[in-house]
């Protein structure tokens, strides 16, 4: 009986994605699927994992994600200026975020929709402090933009933040 059960269960939400993929399909540029429970890297806390969504959807504070009021504007990275402020860029190659990369992002290669990252609880927290550490993504009126290197003086100094709060749901939740 239990495993009927869990066989229809299966079916339903198989049934229910693909319906949800069909009639209400994402954007070209958000490669994420769509999932019914929610994703593991919610639990980081509230402010943290709307950085994340943000990030992830292309609809961030990042440079290179403008928004409807300002879609022609400057997509350089504000604290480097050597390429687009993409999620990849800030979190895995950006220079002027380096020091806080080789301290905190140990493990963290990839942001893409297939990247470990999303299903391993270790490398999500660690995502967690390195946004946090070095607000990116953060609203630039909340904390601005460390200015470019050749502008001095130049800190790779954090700001002063709260610690990020942790509540990562557990995989089998998942
Ligand atoms: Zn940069």
């Amino acid at each position: 009986m239990e495993s009927t059960y869990s066989a229809l269960k299966k079916r339903v939400r198989e049934k229910l994605l693909e319906e949800w993929a069909s009639l209400f399909p994402t954007p070209g540029y958000y490669l994420h699927p769509p999932a019914l429970l929610p994703r593991p890297f919610m639990g980081l806390g509230m402010f943290i994992a709307g950085r994340i969504h943000q990030m992830r959807s292309e609809k961030s504070y990042l440079a290179a994600h403008p928004t409807w009021r300002s879609p022609d504007a400057d997509t350089s990275c504000p604290r480097c200026g050597l390429e687009p402020e993409t999620f990849a860029h800030a979190i895995l190659s950006c220079p002027s975020r380096q020091h806080s990369r080789s301290r905190l992002l140990h493990g963290v290669t990839d942001v893409g929709p297939e990247a470990p990252l999303w299903s391993s609880l270790p490398l999500l927290k660690r995502l967690a402090t390195f946004i946090g550490v070095t607000s990116t993504g953060f609203p630039p009126t909340m904390f601005p933009p460390a200015t470019p290197p050749s502008s001095p003086p130049f800190s790779l100094s954090p700001p002063r933040l709260p610690p990020p709060v942790f509540r990562v749901f557990s995989l089998a939740e998942v």
